[in-house]
């Protein structure tokens, strides 16, 4: 029987560069999958449906609460943000490696249903280059840059609860550890 894939959960304030840095190491590593998120958010210009989101209503998020079909979900900047169970269960059971890239209240609870998950947090060297990369990226109005920011703040005090801490100063060093950390703990 094939040996079940670890599920690996990467968290980090908005704007520290997780998606990127996620899609880079991808690219050179076999066996591993990034789970695709429902969401309540507007699709932003650059977004393509059923890429790393597939967007819903509000009414059918509540549905997929109801009917448990969500490892975990969380609100974030007003709106809902989950991940869906049987994507996660089918990979795992046929030796995927999994990948998480969720805020910090999703990521406790699956580290509390799935004790071995690995946790990865990616930060940024101070909160001023956390800002200017927010404000560069352009793609949420100021308001939302500002809830993100605050937001941000508040996910730092998680940083403990996480097995490793990358932070993302010089892309490639980030880059290179990454990859070493799927690598080695799969
Ligand atoms: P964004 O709106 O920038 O795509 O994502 C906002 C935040 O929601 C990011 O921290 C992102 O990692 C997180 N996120 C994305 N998908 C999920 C999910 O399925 N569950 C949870 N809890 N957070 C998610």
């Amino acid at each position: 029987m094939e040996k079940r894939g670890k599920l690996f959960v990467i968290s980090g304030p908005s704007g520290a560069g997780k998606s990127t840095l996620i899609d880079e190491a991808l690219k050179g590593l076999q066996g591993f999958v990034k789970s695709v998120s429902v969401t309540t958010r507007p699709m932003r210009k650059n977004e393509v449906e059923g890429d790393k989101y597939v967007f819903i209503t509000n009414k059918e998020f509540k549905k997929l609460i109801e009917e448990d079909r969500l490892l975990e979900y969380a609100s974030y900047c007003d709106y809902q943000y989950g991940t869906p169970k049987d994507f996660v269960e089918k990979e795992m059971t046929e030796g995927k490696n999994v990948i998480l890239e969720i805020e910090v209240q999703g990521a406790a609870q699956v580290k509390n249903k799935i004790g071995d998950a690995y946790m990865i947090f990616i930060n940024t060297p101070s909160m001023q280059i956390l800002k200017e990369r927010l404000n560069k990226r352009n793609t949420e109005s100021s308001d939302d840059i500002e809830k993100r920011l605050k937001t941000a703040g508040e996910e730092l005090n998680y940083q403990k609860y996480y097995d490793c801490i990358i932070v993302n100063n010089d892309y490639n060093e980030a880059l290179l550890n990454l990859k070493h950390i799927l690598k080695t703990q799969k």
